[in-house]
């Protein structure tokens, strides 16, 4: 019989917008592994600690070294359970939860949806590992600032009334503004050249502030943009005029769809997505790096389109039996994040869950205990669940620990 809980070894990966060397949440995490070869490197950037199943960065087993996905390959019906295989026709987990460190802005990006995703796998698998969708949810574990979605149309029309802005409507005399605009504005700034957004940044920074409205912050994150990517990012200009602009603290959590727009700014996050690795780049990266803005565009999804509307909200866990866990549940049947947050003494139980978890725990010490069996609990320890087990959680020192999981 294979044994149900298994302590992970992850990996972290070395993106130019992590955060540096310790500073990085993700690294520190990764670091803490008992026995681990990762150590950290102060000159090196750390963005993104994986602990799914996904080949570009896999976790493997702690205790034997064997990558996770080949022991649920062998043990598919005991670790993932019949009713996941069945739902998704696979063996492998169907999400991939990450916990990102994030120092500047990430791509302005968007994930393409199952149709296109199929589409871009087959003519470019290089680039496009996979044919599913990737709808993503992003849990903040501290102050973190993103942009996501659009803002309301009315919003974004009344700021494309400012002189420096007006170039990029379609048609400045209109009144009507639909998000049929909306799409051939996003164009017209994407494709704008770096001497026209330059220009408009310094015009826009010339505006008296009650030019922007509630907006108020449009002005002051111009030159911080600028400063970490170039003052020509086409990015800056569409996630500033157009998208939601979020500050949100630990706990708070958004949900962006197949398609939906966005760009987190900064700070530490759990991040959860449906098993994918697809992006579409346009703006806060190298011009090298972008990808088709014909296509980002046609494929661009207008929800949400509010601030209100990107918000993911925690409900209480059902299977909770002492009321400590939380349960994030974005509308997608690939996964579900539980947060579990105890002090020092307390305890949870969990209900058996039907299909496979995977637990990172981010805060403080104490025991998960399965099938009668202990497991220490401490920063940065991942553990692998199998399905159809209760579980449960003391805290020795305040705890706080995230479970993704399917059934
Ligand atoms: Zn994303």
């Amino acid at each position: 019989m294979v044994e149900k809980v298994l302590q992970l070894k992850c990996g972290c990966n070395e993106y130019g917008w992590g955060k540096q060397g310790s500073k990085s949440l993700a690294a520190q995490l990764a670091s803490k592994t008992p026995g681990t070869d990762f150590k950290i490197d102060e000159d090196k950037a750390y963005s993104e600690m994986w602990f799914g199943t996904y080949p570009v960065l896999p976790s493997y087993v702690l205790e034997t070294g064997e990558d996770l996905q080949d022991v649920l390959d062998k043990h598919s019906k005991e670790l993932i359970g019949d009713t996941v295989i069945n739902k998704f026709n696979h063996t492998k987990l169907p999400y991939l939860p990450k916990v990102l460190s994030i120092a500047k802005a990430l791509p302005l990006q968007l994930h393409p949806n199952k149709d296109l995703a199929s589409k871009l796998h087959a003519k470019d698998p290089d680039n496009f590992t996979d044919p599913n969708h990737k709808p993503e949810i992003a849990l903040a574990l501290g102050p973190f600032e993103a942009f996501c979605g659009f803002k309301p149309l009315s919003s974004i029309h009344k700021l494309l009334q400012l002189e420096p802005l007006q170039q990029f409507l379609p048609d400045a005399k209109s009144s009507s503004f639909s998000d049929k605009t909306l799409k051939e504005v996003v164009r017209n700034m994407l494709k704008a050249s770096p001497d026209t957004i330059k220009s408009v940044n310094t015009a826009l920074q010339n505006l008296p502030a009650s030019s922007f409205g509630s907006d108020t912050y449009i002005p002051k994150l111009i030159p911080r943009l600028a400063a970490q990517y170039d003052e020509g990012d086409n990015g800056t200009i569409v996630a500033l005029i157009t998208m939601n602009y979020l500050q949100l603290n630990a706990g708070d959590s958004i949900y962006i769809p197949a398609d939906g727009i966005h760009a987190y700014l900064s700070g530490d996050i759990i991040e959860c997505m449906a098993r994918s690795d697809n992006v579409l780049n346009t703006g806060f990266c190298p011009r090298a790096d972008r990808n088709s803005i014909d296509m980002f565009c046609e494929v661009l999804t207008f929800q949400p389109h509010d601030a209100k509307e990107c918000i993911l909200p925690a409900k209480t866990f059902e299977k909770s039996k002492n009321g400590k866990t939380k349960v994030y549940a974005p509308p997608l049947s690939e996964f579900n994040m539980l947060a579990t947050e105890l002090k020092e003494g307390e305890s949870e139980g969990l209900g058996r869950i039907e299909g496979p978890s995977v637990m990172v725990v981010t805060e403080g010490e104490g025991s998960l205990v399965v099938e009668g069996k202990e497991y220490k609990l401490s920063e940065g320890y991942v553990y692998f669940v199998g399905q159809g087990v209760e579980r449960k959680i003391r805290a020795s020192k305040g705890l706080k620990a995230f479970t993704a999981y399917a059934e």
